[in-house]
């Protein structure tokens, strides 16, 4: 047998209790901003079958082709991976449950995805995705509350330098249209394009624009444009999108080359994109994608949705120094001898009656030691029982930041702590 310390998998971070508390004000923050839009929590497993991903997000795909933790249920044989986006389990589950039978959804799910790529700075291969879907509406108006929806959220989050970059994909017809253009293009150029390229060319050659690969910057800045294909009704949907968020006063940047990862997206696509993240400068994406209930088995309906990359949002976060000024706890409860354990336990317990957040010292030692303990633990105060108070049915109340200390009877305790809160 090694012994050597077993290590996470590679890509797949622990999250330690100091970074855990930017973690759950986060997630707090977030749940009061779904809350005021009225959007619903939706859980799905993290398992699904294999054949859902390759359906909705498309088998030409970097996710599909190289990203997915696929693997057989060694019990029955099944193929199944481990989810790398929502969306697809999301439409799955509205679908499998009949949700949209009477009325839109707005919906979201937070949690886990998993992608195998190449680790490095806010790229992982397990990482947390918020997802907000909104099922069955058909018109710019969806679009532009959701938009709206993340400016107010990076207002919330006191986020700074994220722009918004936003792009039409225009309907199938269209998108037909520029397809062929593109092949034939990229046809004439065969010898500029890479082998990824080449392999692309006739599966998805609208990928191709999406490529990083400088050499093949030129070819594509010149490429045949979706816009000059799309018709008025794509137009006319991407115009009111866009009036409403100048009416409210969001700026934004057209990015023609704006395609999406994914094959699922139609009419509007957006990103929210920051310059201080390396090459990982995504931290929210999403758009309509009208086809994708019908693709994975339901009666068409028109949706749009996002997610966010919570990794990539705290580090922006951690990036601007953000602090959290609140204490873990209230009191910490020190004690020696017998009776003084007793009352200890007591008056803890019925500190937390009143929801205040309270450690009680275990494993003995010197009052030195334990005020050390107390110290660290970041209370605001220490409440203290030697034997003399235990047999006085009282406490000592110690504030850690310097002040008096003063002893009360254990019917005064909790209104004495309150006190203290108060004056921080
Ligand atoms: P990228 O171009 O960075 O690979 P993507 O287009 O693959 O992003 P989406 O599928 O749109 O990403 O996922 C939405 C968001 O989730 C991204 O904008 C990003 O913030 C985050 N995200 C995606 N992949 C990862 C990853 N491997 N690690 C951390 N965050 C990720
Ligand atoms: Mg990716």
């Amino acid at each position: 047998m090694s012994n050597e310390t077993l290590q996470a998998v590679r890509g797949m971070n622990d999250i330690l209790p100091d970074e855990a508390e930017l973690w759950l004000w986060f997630e707090g923050v977030v749940r009061d901003w779904l809350d005021s839009y009225g959007y619903r929590n939706i859980r799905m497993p993290l398992v699904e079958p294999t054949s859902l991903f390759k359906r909705a997000i498309g088998e030409v795909t970097d996710i599909v082709e190289k990203e997915m933790y696929s693997f057989q249920d060694s019990l029955n044989g099944d193929q199944l991976t481990l989810r790398p986006e929502g969306t697809a389990s999301c439409v799955r589950a509205v679908l499998q449950h009949n949700l949209l039978y009477n009325a839109p959804q707005r919906l979201y799910y937070s949690g886990q995805m998993f992608r195998h790529e190449r680790p490095q700075k806010g790229r992982y291969r397990q990482f947390h995705q918020v997802g907000v879907e909104a099922l069955g509406f058909a018109g710019p108006d969806i679009d532009a509350e959701q938009i709206l929806m993340c400016a107010r959220l990076w207002k919330k989050l006191g986020l700074r330098d994220v722009t918004l970059q936003l792009n039409t994909l225009g309907d199938t017809a269209s998108r037909l249209r520029h397809r062929a253009k593109l092949i034939a293009y990229f046809e004439q150029h065969v010898s500029w394009l890479d082998d990824e390229a080449k392999r692309r060319l006739y599966t998805n050659p609208l990928r191709i624009l999406d490529s990083k690969n400088p050499a093949m910057q030129d070819l594509i800045a010149g490429a045949p444009k979706l816009m000059d294909e799309l018709e008025a009704e794509a137009l006319e949907h991407f115009a009111a999108v866009q009036a409403t968020l100048k009416q409210h006063d969001i700026a934004f940047e057209i990015n023609p080359r704006l395609v999406r990862g994914l094959d699922y997206y139609n009419r509007t696509v957006f990103e929210w994109v920051t310059t201080r993240l390396g090459a990982q400068g995504t931290v929210c994406a999403g758009g309509r994608y009208d086809g994708l209930i019908e693709q994975i088995g339901g009666k068409p309906s028109p949706a749009m949705g996002f997610a966010m990359g919570v990794e990539r949002l705290l580090a922006l976060l951690q990036d601007d120094g953000l602090g959290l000024p609140k204490p873990a706890v209230d009191a910490y409860v020190v004690h020696q001898g017998v009776l003084a354990a007793q009352l200890a336990s007591r008056v803890a317990e019925q500190m937390r009656d009143e929801s205040l957040r309270v450690v009680m010292h275990c494993g003995g030692g010197s009052f030195k030691s334990q005020m050390k303990k107390a110290d660290a633990s970041g209370a605001l105060v220490a409440v203290v029982i030697g034997d003399d108070e235990a047999q006085a049915g009282q406490v000592s109340v110690k504030p850690m930041q310097g002040g008096i200390q003063v002893r009360v009877s254990v019917e005064q305790l909790n209104a004495t702590i309150r006190q203290f809160i108060k004056q921080e």
